[in-house]
């Protein structure tokens, strides 16, 4: 079995030739989690694996993250096979924010008769969930308000941060560890978002070898954050992961 974290995206919710930060995690070439929704995901998604994703962790609600979420709707509807299979994980906290923000608009389908969330399966999690056997971990980040942004991470195999500021509290969890992180990072931090200089002073050594930093504001910031030394995931890169560690007594 092998393990890759797919990045579908790199860009800040500027930097549209980046594409919408978004990754899928692929185990042994197949797509089994898709992290984030963006505008333009599901068109990448779907030029990658010529199918729809039945799997979805949404990290926040910002449009550059959910902003493919009503076409999906409508996808998934309409394809026998998929309605009311494609499971949606998310916080519990985000519930209410992807209530207002995507599921109520007023006639999902203009013919009406059907309510948003008929067509997938929403799975809310605190922390953490279960997917094909493997537990996947669920952490608050630093984005806007607190409780409305949370990254996943597959113990053993990587971290998704999702858009915050440094969060070395979390992150010490996986201190040691074998994970890739990918971790939001610009080249200027802004009080949504990492910068490099933050990265310098919040994390030590160690771990900022395990970054893949993604969410920068062009091609050519992303170089310079290479050119510091540090790995940047690129738009259609796979990072080869390493095993996720068996789900263990402090799972579930
Ligand atoms: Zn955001």
């Amino acid at each position: 079995m092998t393990w890759h974290l797919h990045f579908l995206g790199t860009g800040a919710a500027h930097a549209v030739e980046l594409g919408s930060s978004s990754a899928v995690l692929e185990r042994s070439g197949k797509p089994m989690l898709l992290i984030d929704c963006g505008p333009d995901t599901l068109d990448r998604y779907y030029a990658a694996y010529g199918e729809l994703p039945r799997n979805i962790y949404i990290t926040h609600t910002h449009m550059d993250h959910v902003g493919g979420l009503e076409r999906l709707f409508t996808r998934v509807w309409f394809d026998e096979a998929l309605r009311g299979k494609t499971r949606v994980f998310a916080h519990a906290a985000l519930v209410p924010w992807l209530q207002t923000r995507v599921a109520d608009y007023p006639g999902v389908l203009a013919e009406g008769g059907v309510n948003y969330w008929e067509a997938f399966r929403l799975v809310p999690c605190s922390r953490g969930f279960w997917l094909d056997g493997w537990w996947f971990d669920v952490f608050a980040t630093r984005h806007h308000r607190p409780g409305t942004s949370f990254g996943v991470a597959l113990p053993g195999s990587f971290v998704f941060t999702g858009d915050t500021r440094p969060i070395p509290e979390v992150l010490a969890q996986y201190e040691g560890g074998q994970e890739w992180i990918a971790h939001d990072c610009g080249l200027v931090g802004n009080p949504s978002h990492t910068g490099i200089d933050d990265i310098e002073r919040e994390y030590e050594e160690g771990l900022r070898a395990r970054l893949v930093l993604y969410h920068y504001g062009s091609k050519a910031d992303g170089e310079a954050l290479a050119a510091r030394g540090y790995r940047i995931a690129r738009a259609g890169e796979r990072v080869a992961l390493a095993a996720p560690l068996p789900p263990g007594a402090n799972a579930g």
